[in-house]
């Protein structure tokens, strides 16, 4: 069974998917730039990074899918984009991975950067330093969760859930369960949030209308039909639409999270009453952690066939306890930066054994995940820490990536006076264009209301800075990880730290000046405020058109590389949200196409293009 997108202009008229090829051999793009031909020119674009892997084409025992007896049956499918050659050509990318790569912390001492046999020395796996079933206390608890992954702390959380994981001291691991069903294939916090939960799911189902459009198709067809798909991702309301969307298509489905502090324990609870076997609380251990990936993979009588991971940890786990798996698995999809990255470590050490989806380099998930959630959750956050009102503020903010762009897009459109720092002068040029005034940090320090960094980069904002700002000054950070503000310098005896309220602190100078950090200088929106629903939502789709397409591709499509999803699928995760806005997207004409030649149906943009 295998997939198909109808023409996006169509899509966008009518809702409904037609669930019948949406392979990329049906792309049958008509821009005459083959993979080899983006490879070709990536090197010259990207520069000599000595991390990248190699493209496809300079590698000859793995060649893209350009070359292999799939590329001769399916001409199309040569112009895969290949994510190992398309990354080289994107400088960006480069710097994302290198970044983020450093942010890659499994083991408690921090890092990560390896690929597996390398990693093998620092990932410290739960059954190497203790048993699964010798937990430690609360406390001990919190104390080990830090040392978790970068990407499994640091991540999404959602402020919305209801239940408070503190009430009850029993560890999910020593109740026994069952759902109404009398099934008891899981282990959440507590099975009678069910009901909660259920609520939760069907409010994020209103802003996910791709996945309710997927489902509503499915009801003829099963795309996944004999998938059965291991996954670890946050457990939120909107996994939880893409988990039963998953199930519609006709995937079997076992889950854990991949962050031991954003699972919403009443939506997983309505995910195991709803017969899904899902393994998550909200405030695991380390420990914990692991069992629960632990006890979705290890199952008698079950195997997976494909990964949903956000973050490595549960492709790591399979690597390192169960390789022989790889044999039936036919495919990883992979969400974050963290994650893909460790996929390119995998595959550059050719240890990359199945075909691997990078979705978070898809232009879904990334000029609109990056762009448009931190345009609307920038305001959410600083609202509710500090009530603050915008209008007329003074607010610098650093660096003018995507995530700086929709922090200033946001604040200037409050009405707040909004200069921008920046160390790439075409990132500079553009919040110029935009009408921000471009500063060095140390020229408005002292006259600023709220500084925001979103440079992923480390101290940004030093205690020099710090010292400089007025009374008042809030502080927060809006990138991936706490290094970007040097929240380390204020913690020295003359300086008072006061905590005003949940995620705000006050540090007060022996004078009396007082700045109001945010979060610790933590992601602001991930741990003060939500997501929009319906940005996650043109994420979860592009992983489920990932798995489907993965889980049908004829063999030989895929070789066991890093892929970026068809550029015709990214078109049509877009067109199937457009209708949410009655949006009519006009279609070429036959002579159109041929001028510009194009196929009517897209791909409409050569894979280099940048949006
Ligand atoms: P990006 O690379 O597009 O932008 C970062 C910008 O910061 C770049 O233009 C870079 O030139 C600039 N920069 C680097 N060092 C600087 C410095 N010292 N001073 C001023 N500018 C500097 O990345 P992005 O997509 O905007 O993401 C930025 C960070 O936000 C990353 O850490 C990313 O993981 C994170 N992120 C956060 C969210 C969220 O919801 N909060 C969402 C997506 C990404």
């Amino acid at each position: 069974m295998s997939v198909q997108v109808v023409s996006a202009a169509a899509a966008a008229k009518v809702p409904e998917v037609e669930l019948k090829d949406l392979s990329p051999a049906e792309a049958e793009p008509q821009l005459g730039l083959s993979t080899a031909a983006v490879s070709a020119m990536a090197p010259a674009a990207g520069g000599g990074d000595p991390e990248a892997p190699a493209p496809a084409a300079e590698r000859p025992p793995a060649p893209g899918p350009g070359s292999g007896p799939a590329a001769a049956l399916s001409p199309a499918a040569g112009k895969v984009p290949q994510a190992s050659a398309m990354k080289r050509s994107d400088p960006h990318h480069q710097h994302q991975r290198h970044r983020d790569g450093g942010e890659a912390l499994v083991s408690p001492d921090g890092t990560v950067t390896e690929a597996p046999r390398t990693v093998k020395k620092q990932i410290q796996f739960a059954d190497q330093k203790q048993e699964f079933n010798k937990r430690p206390t609360k406390i001990g608890r919190r104390s080990l969760s830090r040392s978790i992954s970068q990407s499994s702390t640091d991540s999404y959380s959602s402020a919305a859930s209801y239940t408070d994981s503190s009430d009850d001291e029993t560890s999910p691991r020593d109740k026994q369960q069952k759902n109404s069903k009398g099934n008891s294939d899981f282990c959440v916090k507590n099975i009678k949030q069910a009901e909660f939960g259920r609520r939760e799911i069907e409010i994020a189902e209103q802003e996910m209308p791709a996945l309710m459009a997927l489902r509503k198709r499915a009801q003829g067809e099963k795309p996944l039909a004999g998938a059965k798909i291991v996954g670890c991702t946050h457990i939120t309301a909107q996994t939880a639409v893409l988990m039963e969307t998953l199930g519609a298509l006709g995937a079997q489905c076992r889950w854990a999270a991949c962050n031991i502090y954003s699972t919403l324990n009443e939506v997983a609870a309505a995910l195991a009453e709803n017969g899904f076997p899902v393994f998550a609380w909200k405030g695991e251990s380390e420990d914990d952690f692991w069992w629960c990936i632990d006890r979705c993979v290890n199952v008698e009588g079950w195997q997976p066939n494909m990964i949903l991971d956000d973050g490595g940890d549960l492709t790591h786990w399979i690597y390192k306890k169960y390789p022989n798996m790889f044999k039936k698995i036919k495919g990883i999809v992979e969400e974050s930066v963290t994650g893909v990255h460790r996929l390119y470590q995998l595959s550059k050490a050719g240890k990359l054994c199945v075909p691997a989806m990078n979705v978070n380099d898809s232009v879904t998930k990334q000029k609109f995940d990056n762009l448009y959630c931190c345009r609307e959750s920038i305001l959410d956050g600083l609202k509710r820490t500090t009530d603050m009102m915008f209008g007329g503020k003074q607010v610098v903010v650093c660096g003018y990536g995507e995530v700086g762009k929709g922090c200033c897009a946001a604040l200037k459109a409050m009405g707040s006076i909004v200069y921008v720092t920046e160390i790439d002068p075409i990132c500079a040029l553009q919040a110029c264009m935009d009408g921000f005034r471009l500063v060095k940090l140390n020229e408005v320090i002292r006259q600023v209301d709220i500084v925001i960094t979103c440079t992923g980069n480390k101290n940004v904002v030093t205690r020099e800075h710090l010292d400089r700002m007025k009374n008042s000054c809030i502080v927060c950070n809006m990138g991936h990880s706490n290094t970007e503000i040097d929240v380390a310098s204020l913690r020295t005896p003359e300086l008072t730290w006061e905590r005003v309220r949940s995620q705000v602190d006050h540090v007060i100078w022996p004078d009396g000046k007082r700045i109001v950090l945010l979060a610790e200088g933590r992601l602001l929106n991930l741990s003060c405020s939500t997501v929009p629903t319906f940005v996650l939502s043109i994420t979860a789709t592009t992983q489920a058109l990932a798995l489907i397409e993965l889980y049908n591709a004829p063999e030989g499509r895929y070789k066991q590389d890093v892929y970026l999803l068809p550029k015709k699928m990214d078109e049509y995760v877009a067109s199937l949200h457009l209708p949410t806005f009655d949006a009519h997207l006009t279609e070429l004409t036959d002579e159109q196409a041929k001028y510009l030649g194009l196929n009517k149906n897209g791909p409409f943009k050569p894979n280099y293009y940048r949006y």
